[in-house]
């Protein structure tokens, strides 16, 4: 079979995202209705996606005063823009796994809202039911900076706060269980990850987390935290931003260098797609907030989602068996959405 009709049948059920800023940016684009059809459909149709995870995440400029608003004017913007005539017909906003068949039977782009960072809520775990009401159906608690629940890893080799979840972080955790929120591990610092890899009874995402092998900052996940994500039966899902310190080494081979080495330590039931493509949000960030985030590069053939057709080329190039590919592209993500059971 000729190798791009290979990937149009891999790529036919549809990608499953688990990591995309969409919130942030249709808010700041809020005075620009039609947003998400002008600047994100025709990527996310070649592409191939099918489910793209859409965080709400809050700049520093929001936090705390503004973070609830702001949350919920992100949230507003997804539906308004998803429900737009238009829009409608490649795209619906997701809150049960029933909802996701019936996007799927409807060769509809599924939209699932997830938060990072659980600023929106300060402490009240009464505003953790709201957001599951409205449809946010995954949650990190932190991202870099420290709130309520617990600490980020930093951008560094080490220097992240050595304290794990706080009291309201363990109940932030056990209320996500119960509610059927899938708690995602991506950004936590190292003792927070331990304290939710130890008190977690579901499987756990890691929505977009790569290898410190290949990049080691404490943000990313070291061996060991990687080989206890599999055994617990979790999935990874690996960016296309932290690939490597170094700008020459920012490739498609290495992205996918990540996806190998997490697949051989967790298992082929464990890796997924986290993409976190962010160039252009990146670039609009005030320069303090750019420079925590240290120095970042973009994969120049793995930058938005049109490209997702270059990493199955690249796994069938390398020699990978379609069911294997599958697993990564869908199937993984797939399955832990339906143990997480989430309802609507
Ligand atoms: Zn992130």
């Amino acid at each position: 079979m000729p190798i791009d009709q290979r990937i149009d049948a891999l790529h036919a059920p549809g990608l499953v995202d688990m990591h995309y800023d969409l919130g942030m940016d249709l808010y700041e684009k809020r005075h620009e209705p039609g947003a998400l059809v002008r600047d994100y459909r025709d990527d996310m149709r070649a592409g191939g996606m099918g489910v793209v995870a859409a965080a709400i995440y809050l700049e520093d400029r929001y936090i705390p005063e503004m973070a609830l608003r702001v949350a919920l004017g992100q949230i507003a913007r997804i539906i308004e823009e998803a429900e737009d005539p238009e829009a409608a017909r490649d795209f619906a906003v997701c809150r049960s796994v029933a909802d996701l068949d019936a996007a799927a039977a409807a060769q509809k782009i599924a939209l699932v809202l997830t938060m990072e960072g659980v600023e929106p809520i300060g402490t009240d775990l009464n505003l953790l039911r709201i957001f599951h009401a409205l449809g946010v159906r995954m949650i990190g608690l932190t991202h870099v900076r420290r709130n309520m629940a617990g600490d980020g890893g930093v951008f560094k080799a080490q220097g992240s706060s050595r304290e794990g979840l706080t009291a309201f972080g363990k109940d932030v955790v056990r209320a996500c269980e119960s509610l059927g929120i899938m708690v995602d591990l991506a950004h936590i610092n190292p003792a927070g990850f331990d304290d939710i890899l130890s008190m977690a009874t579901k499987p756990v995402s890691v929505s977009h987390s790569n290898a410190r092998r290949y990049f080691d900052i404490e943000r990313n996940m070291t061996d060991d935290q990687i080989r206890a994500v599999g055994e617990q039966g979790g999935v990874i899902g690996i960016n296309a931003v932290l690939v490597s310190p170094d700008k020459t080494e920012t490739t498609l081979d290495r992205y996918v260098d990540h996806v190998e080495h997490v697949a051989a330590l967790a298992g082929i039931d464990a890796v997924g797609i986290g993409f976190d493509f962010f160039e252009r949000i990146f670039n609009r960030l005030p320069a303090a907030e750019r420079a925590v985030l240290g120095h970042i590069h973009f994969v120049p053939d793995l930058n938005n989602h049109s490209h997702a057709r270059n990493v199955t080329r690249r796994l069938i190039e390398r020699g990978w068996a379609d069911a294997d590919i599958a697993k990564f592209l869908y199937g993984n993500w797939r399955r832990l959405i339906r143990s997480a059971g989430w309802q609507g």
